[in-house]
């Protein structure tokens, strides 16, 4: 058989990482350029719902999480800032784990198959043309539809959680709290700022906990912050694109970023990366040319994604209805169609 042909796959993150174990799972030659280092803190809700733990568990890779700390994640509940929904059972269990854990087991199961990692190192160049896969997360658009928006994040002990998952809504913006293993949660939240406003931004802790006398405050009243885990991320775009126009090949956030309500992000991450596999690896071996292993990739996301894409977006922007918020959090539980649209047809 012929030499097969390198990939290259620039960004080192979730999508980026499990492609290339995919690939060396199947003996091609890769090498992943990631700008950043292992272990490291990122801005998520650290709440893996949907598709993507199955492709976890075809990579192998769902019993090295389960071994190095992940934790399942049965129960949700809603929240105003005055008002709290009974606590209701997920349709599956999700995968609740430190992304400080998941990046470096994913980099570390990644060289064991033989992978090269170029870690701290940064692709300059603007070539994504044959054998490069762009996995480069999310795009950056400083302002959308009139609004900065941000992430932020922190762990926390001392924090007394109803549900394995908690989701308090308020008008800057929405905060997941989680269980994470050894007494844990994760604290992460997407706000948004008006471009025109002139008030000094609040600081963080402040941003994270709420306002005085909302239930989020109180939730976190007695949290004391890791500080070390802090870490933030703005220009943020939640707008859904198509892969099939782009003329690279992209997976993960590159193609498109799902509102982080849904939970629903890395699992996109995970099935793009696996939807990659058998077309890049034909690639690889002269089976198939670039363009037709790239539009092949791209078309499979589309199929994949459009329609949670679709519903998250009219979720999002209920999410921001001021009116609808109190509603949400009594009806959700009470309505079954209701949580139907909130954790099933967004996955
Ligand atoms: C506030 C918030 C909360 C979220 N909560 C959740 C949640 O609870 N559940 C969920 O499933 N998802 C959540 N997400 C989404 C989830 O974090 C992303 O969907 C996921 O990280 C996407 O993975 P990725 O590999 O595409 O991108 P990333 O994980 O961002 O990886 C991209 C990598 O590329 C590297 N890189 C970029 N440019 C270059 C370059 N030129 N050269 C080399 N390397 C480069 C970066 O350093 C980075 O490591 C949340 C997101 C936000 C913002």
């Amino acid at each position: 058989m012929p030499d097969k042909k390198p990939i290259t796959i620039v960004g080192g993150g979730l999508a980026g990482l499990t492609l290339g174990i995919g690939l060396r799972q199947r003996s091609i030659p890769v090498t992943v350029w990631e700008a950043g280092h292992y272990p490291r803190h990122r801005v998520c809700g650290e709440f893996i719902s949907g598709r993507g733990q199955a492709t976890l568990a075809r990579l192998g890779l769902r019993e090295p999480l389960m071994a190095a700390g992940a934790i399942s994640g049965h129960t949700a509940a809603f929240f105003s800032p005055r008002r709290k929904s009974p606590i209701r059972e997920l349709s599956e269990p999700a995968m609740l784990v430190s992304r400080f854990v998941l990046d470096a087991l994913l980099a570390a199961q990644y060289r064991q198959l033989g992978g090269e990692l170029r870690e701290n190192e940064r692709w300059r160049a603007d070539d994504f043309s044959a054998g490069i896969v762009r996995a480069t997360g999310r795009r950056v658009q400083p302002v959308a539809d009139g609004w900065r928006w941000f992430g932020l994040k922190v762990h926390a002990r001392n924090v007394q959680l109803a549900a394995d998952l908690e989701m308090h809504l308020s008008p800057a913006g929405y905060v997941g709290i989680s269980r994470l293993t050894d007494g844990e949660v994760n604290i992460c939240g997407l706000f948004r700022r008006p471009v025109t406003t002139a008030e000094a931004p609040l600081r963080w802790q402040e941003t994270l906990r709420g306002a005085m006398g909302s239930l989020r405050h109180g939730r976190l009243a007695d949290a004391v912050f890791d500080e070390n885990s802090f870490c933030s991320v703005a220009g943020l775009s939640l707008a859904p694109q198509r892969a099939v126009a782009s003329s690279e090949c992209c997976i993960g956030d590159t193609i498109t970023m799902i509102p982080p309500v849904t939970g629903n992000g890395m699992s996109m991450a995970f099935e793009s990366a696996e939807l990659a596999i058998e077309p890049i690896a034909a690639y690889s071996r002269g089976e198939m040319t670039w363009p037709e292993a790239q539009q092949t990739v791209a078309r499979h996301c589309d199929e994949q994604f459009a329609r949670r894409l679709a519903w998250a977006r009219a979720l999002q922007r209920l999410m921001f209805l001021d009116r609808f918020q109190d509603a949400l959090v009594l009806l959700t539980p009470r309505w079954q169609w209701l949580w139907r649209l909130l954790l099933e047809r967004t996955r």
